[in-house]
C-alpha cells in the first residue's frame, strides 16, 4: 500500500542519513590515518599444495582507530577509492611492503613474493610505474619478489589503456594476478593480451568446493584454463582440509587460507616465516 511504502521510503532515507554520516565521519579520520599511525599492514602467508612450501604473503591494509575501533578494509577501502584518498593509502602499503621485503631480506627470509592488492584507481594513474620502479630501487627488492593483484574490473573502462599498464608494469619485472577471478565482469579476451601470472580463485568459490555442484565445476574450470594458458593459480579462503585436498588433486598450485594462518602482524608474521615447517 502506499502507506507502506512511504513508511519503507522513510526507513530506507534514514538508513543512509545514517550510512552517510558515519561515512563521512570515516573519510575525515582516514584522511590522518597514516600520520596518526592508525594504519597497518598484515601478512597472511601462502604455500604451494604439492610440496607445502612457503611461496609468499599477501598484504592485508587494516586500520584501527581509537574511538572507531577495527575498521574493515571492505568497509574503508571503497569510500579511499570513492574520496580519492585511495591514492595516497595504496602507494603507502606499496612502500611498507616493500620496506618490509627488504627487512625480511636482512633477517634472512628470501625468494618470497609479497603480493599487493592495487585499486583500479591507482592501476589508472599514470605515475603508477615510475612509483613502483622508485621503491623497488629505493628498498633494493628484487622485482619477481612483488606481485600486484588486480581485479577483472581494471579493464573496463578503457582496455587499451589497461594494455600499457600492464605492460609497463610487466616491464619492471613485477608480477601480476588477478584477484577474485570469476567474480567480477570479466572478459577472457583480456587473459590474451595481459601479462598475468596468477589467478586468484575467489574464496566464494572455495568455500563450498567440496559441496556444492556448480563451484566444483568453476573452480576446476579456473584451474584448467589457467593452466593451459600458462598461468599459475592461488586458491583463497582455504579454511579445512578438505577443501586442501580436493585443491590439491584438481592440480590448483598454491592456497592461503585460515587453514594455514590469519593475517598477521609483520613481527608475527616473520617469527611465522622464521618457523614455518611443511
Ligand atoms: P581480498 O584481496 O580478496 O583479500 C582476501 C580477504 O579474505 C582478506 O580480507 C583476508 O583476511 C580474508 N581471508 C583470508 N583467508 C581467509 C579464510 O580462510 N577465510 C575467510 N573467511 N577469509 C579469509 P580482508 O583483509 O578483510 O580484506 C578485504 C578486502 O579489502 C580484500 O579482499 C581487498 O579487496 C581489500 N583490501 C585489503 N587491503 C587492501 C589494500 O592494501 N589495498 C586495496 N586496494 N585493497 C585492499
Ligand atoms: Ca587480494
Ligand atoms: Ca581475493
Ligand atoms: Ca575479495
Amino acid at each position: 500500500t502506499k502507506k507502506e511504502s512511504r513508511n519503507s521510503y522513510r526507513f530506507f532515507s534514514t538508513h543512509m542519513q545514517v550510512q552517510t554520516a558515519r561515512n563521512l565521519q570515516l573519510v575525515n579520520a582516514l584522511r590522518h590515518a597514516i600520520a596518526l599511525d592508525q594504519l597497518a599492514v598484515y601478512y597472511q602467508p601462502q604455500v604451494a599444495l604439492d610440496s607445502g612450501q612457503l611461496i609468499g604473503v599477501e598484504a592485508l591494509l587494516r586500520w584501527q582507530h581509537p574511538q572507531l575501533g577495527f575498521i574493515s578494509p571492505a568497509e574503508f577501502i571503497p569510500l579511499a577509492e570513492s574520496s580519492g584518498l585511495i591514492i595516497s593509502i595504496g602507494n603507502w602499503v606499496l612502500e611498507q611492503a616493500c620496506q618490509q621485503i627488504q627487512a625480511w631480506k636482512v633477517a634472512g627470509i628470501q625468494g618470497l613474493s609479497v603480493s599487493v592488492n592495487l585499486s583500479s584507481i591507482q592501476f589508472r594513474d599514470p605515475k603508477l610505474p615510475a612509483l613502483v620502479k622508485g621503491f623497488l630501487e629505493r628498498y633494493q627488492v628484487t622485482p619477481e619478489c612483488l606481485e600486484l593483484e588486480l581485479t577483472e574490473g581494471v579493464a573496463l573502462e578503457n582496455p587499451e589503456g589497461a594494455v600499457a599498464m600492464m605492460d609497463a608494469l610487466y616491464a619492471l619485472g613485477v608480477r601480476l594476478s588477478i584477484d577474485d577471478f570469476g567474480t567480477g565482469y570479466s572478459s577472457l579476451n583480456y587473459l590474451k593480451k595481459f601479462k598475468v601470472y596468477k589467478l586468484k580463485i575467489d574464496q566464494t568459490f572455495v568455500r563450498e568446493v567440496t559441496s556444492n555442484d556448480e563451484d566444483q565445476a568453476i573452480v576446476i574450470a579456473i584451474i584448467q584454463l589457467a593452466r593451459s594458458l600458462g598461468m599459475k593459480t592461488i586458491a583463497e579462503g582455504v579454511e579445512t582440509p578438505v577443501q586442501k585436498a580436493f585443491l590439491l588433486a584438481q592440480g590448483c598450485d598454491e592456497m592461503q587460507g585460515y587453514l594455514l594462518s590469519k593475517p598477521m602482524h609483520s613481527d608475527a608474521a616473520t617469527a611465522f616465516l622464521l618457523t614455518y615447517n611443511p
